[in-house]
């Protein structure tokens, strides 16, 4: 096969047109594509995702419904899945919503060998009418969207995604166990399904959703967790794609969390840099909640978009909420970095008010502990509590819009 620099040559040599492409449909990948492969589509309109084209075929054997006590994360899935296909030279193909089923691949698709894979995580929610809301979609649309086109795999358009899996979250509705902290999880996944060996941007590639239902994270109310600062390992760094919900992110995570769970932690907490600053646990955002030194004023802060984390819906929501709710009480809101020293010291002066993760899966966590260089860091808990008071409000305030109690412009009905 032609190198990707030897093609582009070659078509820079025969001076061919690029076909059009609306503004949303160009992406790095399109564009390469566009560029170097276009010659024989010469009129190619690359089609853009339509969900008004769905086709759906149910399955003929539906399954049987787990009770809610047994349901485990990620482990039984729905009836159906939705899977669109693209190729560089025609675009989105018609989304279709079939049973769930075993993917076919050649051994040599590109995602096998070069992680041309990305994804997402979100929720469906029963609401107390029987209706079916997704939280903050098109939050999760833009990320999908930027992690697939820095892997040079197709864009698309985020509402056109959202209704069709508002169709596929209608189709499995039994799915979704109608009580609190109980959901269907869902997962948006895109990958590269060119068969080749050759390292270029894939030409084909597959979007699909399948979808899982689970209970609450913390089925007997909250656990606090403790933390083991990881020093000897980096989960992400500026310039890199720490930041991106890319599949090749999440396999090198998982000697640091084992290391850490074989001291009695678990999770990890990831330092950056000489500084030792707080990045993340696990595959959460952190929020910690310290006193002022010299003013004596509440401030929550977690780690600013500077490409080292992951950019969480839940800390965003988190964040949106403290400004609106706490800042009102005279807390400030802060996104800036936190050294390990400086939470130490405030641990050690009695200043560190609560420490909780933020995700899609527990919402929030709250920390008891974190273990850094041989010290066990007090996270401000009693001793007979599991979560502190503004773990407690979040989850209230966060489970209240996405089970529809509070109506809310976050929460989207299918
Ligand atoms: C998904 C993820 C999060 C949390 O993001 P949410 O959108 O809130 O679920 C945080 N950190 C990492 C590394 C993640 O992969």
């Amino acid at each position: 096969m032609k190198s990707l620099q030897q093609l582009t040559r070659q078509k820079a040599l025969y001076g061919l047109p690029m076909a059009r492409l609306r503004p949303s449909q160009v992406t790095p990948a399109s564009r390469l594509w566009q560029r170097n492969f276009s010659a024989t589509t010469s009129a190619a309109q690359l089609a853009g995702l339509d969900a008004s084209k769905l086709t759906v075929a149910k399955t003929e054997t539906p399954k049987e419904l787990i009770p809610n006590k047994d349901l485990v994360f990620g482990k039984t899935f729905t009836d159906h899945m939705l899977s669109i296909e693209w190729t560089a030279t025609e675009g989105w193909q018609t989304p279709r919503i079939v049973p769930y089923q075993n993917l076919s691949l050649d051994p040599s698709t590109c995602v096998l060998h070069y992680a041309f894979e990305c994804f997402e995580g979100m929720k469906a929610y029963k609401d107390h009418t029987g209706g079916t809301r997704l939280f903050r979609p098109n939050k999760n649309m833009a990320r999908l969207n930027k992690s697939s086109a820095r892997i040079a795999l197709p864009t698309f358009d985020g509402e056109e995604l959202t209704k069709l899996i508002g169709e596929f979250v209608k189709l499995d509705n039994r799915f979704i166990p109608d009580a609190r902290g109980y959901s269907l999880y869902l997962r948006p996944t895109m990958i590269g399904t060119q068969k080749t060996l050759g390292v270029g941007p894939p030409g084909s590639a597959l979007l699909f959703v399948i979808a899982s239902p689970v209970g609450p994270y913390y089925p007997t109310g909250f656990k606090a967790v403790s933390l083991e600062a990881t020093d000897y390992a980096v989960r992400a760094w500026p310039g890199g794609v720490g930041d991106k919900k890319l599949g090749a992110n999440y396999a090198p995570c998982i000697v640091p969390q084992l290391e850490a769970a074989s001291r009695g932690f678990q999770q990890n907490l990831w330092l950056f840099g000489e500084e030792e600053y707080i990045t993340e646990a696990g595959t959460m955002n952190l929020f910690v909640a310290i006193k002022n030194k010299e003013t004596g004023q509440k401030e929550l802060i977690t780690a600013p978009l500077d490409g080292t984390i992951l950019e969480g819906v839940t800390r965003d929501s988190v964040l949106e909420l403290a400004r609106e709710r706490l800042q009102p009480q005279g807390w400030a809101i802060s996104e800036r970095k936190v050294r390990m020293p400086e939470l130490q010291q405030a641990a050690e002066e009695g200043r560190l008010i609560e420490v909780f993760g933020a995700g899609t899966a527990a919402i929030v966590s709250p920390v008891r502990y974190i273990s850094y260089r041989g010290n066990l860091v007090d996270c401000g808990l009693k001793k007979e509590e599991e979560a502190g008071e503004i773990t407690l409000q979040m989850k209230n305030w966060i489970e209240a819009i996405q089970y529809g109690d509070e109506s809310h412009p976050w929460s989207y009905e299918v």
